[in-house]
């Protein structure tokens, strides 16, 4: 029942599309409540353990044209978003470096072209730049020498996850959204609120039964005096591997990709794969200090695209934003912000209206109506 003393919206999980939607959401003037059952730095989501490269490009080796064209668009976004926090957040926009041993060079064309097929033309035109070894000990000058060619993506980014998820939680607090950390919302006792966004990753799967998990672990060194400029990725025929450097010389390595919802700790196999790896694409990461092994589970759907659910009445469900939600997270959070605000004002209340919306949304692929669910 819908009383004055509810929120407008209620944001189920606090990862990085709550957190997001809930910013977007509180900075048009919402009241905005969001529940999360980690702490505010977000040590519980998926969001915590990623690399958080922005790499459309280099994604498009794995993923098709609808998140690489996401991909692209959110980068422009960040560097608002980020503006307006109210803390500083590490983003560089540095390209990535693509490299490979001579051993695996057969890896090469197969990436390459994998990129020209998923790629919108406008980010492969200037933003495949081939490099010989000696223009990429230039580019590079910490891998010079070590390869005999590579590519470079000038136009890439990354940012700092960790630091992001905090600045949006002082943000939040800030623009008045009130924030219920360490609070598990089941699906039997949804806080009551005149919309619900449920953006629970993989803790939807109650809500999403075709969402799964794929685990990734990634380790966190620092090595100081390589000073990579940039994330660089190596391809490999068994454990493609990147490598992103922070601030600090701080290094995330990662990142494996395991079907399957196991949260338990790293393996030694693929402690041993990631490290080696590194280790092979600059020696002196053998002097690096470990400071964290540690593996997460990326919430997926089974096409691998993300998606906005409408449940037909005040609920709708962001998910499926698989290994790219920080690079497509801005254009989600704000295709689900203005279809959250339409429910709100009730613009969307049957399914021609949805039709409707769907048709004319900048990103339409995202929308669908959950099966089984009666329109009001
Ligand atoms: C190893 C690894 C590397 C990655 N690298 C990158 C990368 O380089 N670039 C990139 O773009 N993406 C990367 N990702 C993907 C990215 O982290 C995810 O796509 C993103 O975090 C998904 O955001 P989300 O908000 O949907 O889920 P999450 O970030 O997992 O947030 C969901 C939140 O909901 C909360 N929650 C769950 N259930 C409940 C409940 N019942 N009640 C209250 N709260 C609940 C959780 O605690 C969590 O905080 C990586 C992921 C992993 C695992």
């Amino acid at each position: 029942m819908t009383t004055r003393a509810q929120p407008d919206f209620a944001i189920v999980g606090g990862g990085l599309c709550g957190r997001l939607v809930a910013w977007r959401l509180a900075g048009d003037g919402h009241r905005v409540a969001l529940y999360e059952r980690g702490d505010a730095l977000g040590t519980q989501a998926a969001a915590w353990i990623a690399a958080a490269m922005l790499a459309p490009l280099a994604e498009a080796s794995v993923a098709e044209q609808l998140i690489t064209a996401l991909g692209a668009a959110s980068l422009e976004t960040w560097p608002r978003i980020l503006a307006e926090l109210p803390e500083p957040v590490f983003f560089q926009r540095n390209g990535t470096l693509v490299v490979w041993h001579h051993a695996d060079r057969t890896e090469a064309p197969l990436f390459e072209r994998r990129v020209r097929a998923n790629a919108p033309a406008e980010l492969l035109d200037g933003g495949f730049v081939t490099l010989s070894g000696k223009a990429l000990g230039a580019a590079e000058p910490a891998l010079a020498g070590r390869f005999a060619q590579g590519w470079l993506l000038p136009r890439e980014g990354q940012l700092d996850n960790r630091q992001v998820l905090g600045a949006l939680a002082a943000g939040l607090v800030e623009r008045g959204v009130e924030c219920h950390w360490n609070t598990t919302v089941t699906d039997d006792a949804f806080p009551h609120a005149r919309v619900v966004i449920d953006c629970r990753g993989l803790g939807a799967k109650p809500a999403l039964p075709t969402l799964r998990g794929i685990r990734g672990e990634v380790a966190r060194v620092r090595a100081p005096g390589i000073g990579l400029a940039r994330p660089v990725r190596l391809l490999h025929p068994r454990y493609p591997l990147y490598i992103a450097p922070k601030e600090d010389d701080l290094y995330v390595i990662g990142a494996t990709e395991i079907e399957g919802e196991d949260m338990s700790p790293v393996s030694v196999r693929s402690a041993l794969e990631l490290l080696s790896a590194a280790f092979s694409v600059h020696p002196g990461f053998g002097e690096a200090r470990i400071l964290e092994l540690n593996s997460q589970c990326r919430p997926t759907l089974p096409d691998h695209r993300p998606a906005l659910v409408w449940d037909g009445a005040q609920t709708l469900r962001v998910n499926g934003l698989y290994r790219h939600g920080y690079m497509i997270a801005p254009e989600v959070a704000d295709e689900a912000a203005r279809f959250a605000a339409a429910l709100l004002d009730r613009r969307i209340a049957d399914a021609d209206a949805f039709a409707d919306w769907q048709r004319n949304a900048r990103w339409h692929e995202l929308f669908h109506l959950e099966a089984g669910h009666a329109v009001a």
